[in-house]
């Protein structure tokens, strides 16, 4: 190991929720301490954390201090704004790197991205206004998604377009925002790519996943996915050319469409991912692992399965089912700890292992 993280050292996590908190854990399992920053009170990753600073991205003494008192830090969501990394980054290392992050903050710094390193991707437009959508939809034509380019999430900043009739709610629908049309790709399944990479430029991926999303938010990740072997190695290498094009460290999200053409890149995630979840009960080395052990600098887990999986998220109300799926044999159940229920809120998932 080239200069690993000591025993004892403290990672910095930005962002307070399920994944920081299963971050926080796979750390304290490799003798590492966690501090979170995260600006909303009571975040589910404060249980499990050594520290947590309570203060806004905007917040430059709570910034100093907190990247003052950790040896490196990292994130669980991409929307952080530029000037807060300014401020972190003159006192400590940031993995994944500031340029990959800002790459995929913006759908069409990084649409142009991964066409510059000859991937495939939804033919696209960049919209600034009702006529720049007019000429984009002459071209691409319909159905299609316009989406924001910024600040999208779980299918949010979206609005689809039947026909160009639509144009005008679509515009509305941004409010103002910078936004990309993208054409709607009729895609045989989704797919999802978890990969790793650190500093001394080893990669490790895990099996790609077959993602069904419900009101657009992932409902289920089933390992391994109804895909020809072949697709599988191209999705396993052109996660690598990402990574190394990036010169990336830590664990990143690829999700995918599956088409006649091949695979398609939807979008890329600069960290641990919801449908890598499944790892945390069918591998060794999970993908929070992973990203602790990427960007301490230690050796990667290989990324091998053991048994079949299907993760299942708990949204909202479905944590009810609690009692039953903590009866049900080979069903991990992993609750985040958010005492108030609400509609559309990942409160939890379960991995049911289908092979032991
Ligand atoms: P996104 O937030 O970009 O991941 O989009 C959320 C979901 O919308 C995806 O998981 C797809 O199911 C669907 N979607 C997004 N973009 C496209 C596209 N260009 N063509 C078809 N479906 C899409």
């Amino acid at each position: 190991m080239t200069n690993p993280l000591p025993t004892g050292a403290t990672i910095g996590i930005l962002g307070g929720g399920q994944l920081g908190r299963m971050l926080s854990v796979a750390a304290a399992r490799l003798g590492l301490r966690t501090h979170i920053y995260e600006p909303g009170s009571n975040p589910p990753a404060a249980d499990v954390a050594n520290a947590v600073t309570t203060a806004g991205y905007d917040d430059t003494a709570a910034l100093t201090a907190f990247a003052q008192s950790v040896d490196l830090v990292t994130y669980e969501f991409e929307n952080i704004p530029t000037e807060t990394l300014d401020i972190i980054e003159e006192i400590t290392p940031i993995h994944p790197n500031r340029h990959a992050l800002g790459t995929s903050q913006d759908r069409l710094v990084e649409k142009e991205f991964l066409e510059s390193i000859g991937l495939k991707v939804a033919p696209y437009a960049d919209i600034t206004d009702a006529a720049s959508l007019e000429a984009a939809l002459a071209q691409i034509g319909t159905p299609a998604i316009l989406k924001t380019r910024r600040f999208g999430y779980d299918g949010k900043g979206q609005s689809r377009l039947t026909s160009p009739d639509d144009a005008a709610t679509a515009i509305a629908d941004m409010a103002g925002a910078p936004a990309v049309l993208e054409g709607f790709i009729s895609f045989s399944k989704e797919i999802s790519i978890i990969a790793a990479r650190n500093p001394q430029g080893d990669i490790a991926c895990f099996d790609p996943g077959e993602n069904v999303h419900r009101d657009g938010i992932l409902h289920t990740t089933t390992v391994p996915a109804t895909i020809p072997a072949s697709l599988r190695t191209d999705a396993v290498l052109l996660a690598a050319k990402i990574l190394n094009a990036l010169d990336y460290v830590g664990v990143m999200g690829v999700e995918l469409f599956v088409t006649p053409q091949g695979l398609i890149v939807n979008e890329i995630a600069p960290r641990v991912h919801n449908s890598g979840h499944w790892t945390q009960n069918a591998c060794a080395v999970d993908q929070f692992e992973q990203h602790i052990r990427a960007i301490a600098g230690w050796p990667l887990g290989d990324g091998s399965r053991y048994a079949d999986v299907v993760m299942e998220n708990l949204i909202g109300d479905d944590v009810n089912a609690i009692p039953a799926l903590a009866k049900e044999a080979n069903c991990a159940v992993h609750l985040y700890g958010k005492v108030e229920t609400k509609a559309g809120r990942k409160m939890g998932h379960v991995n049911r292992i289908k092979r032991a």
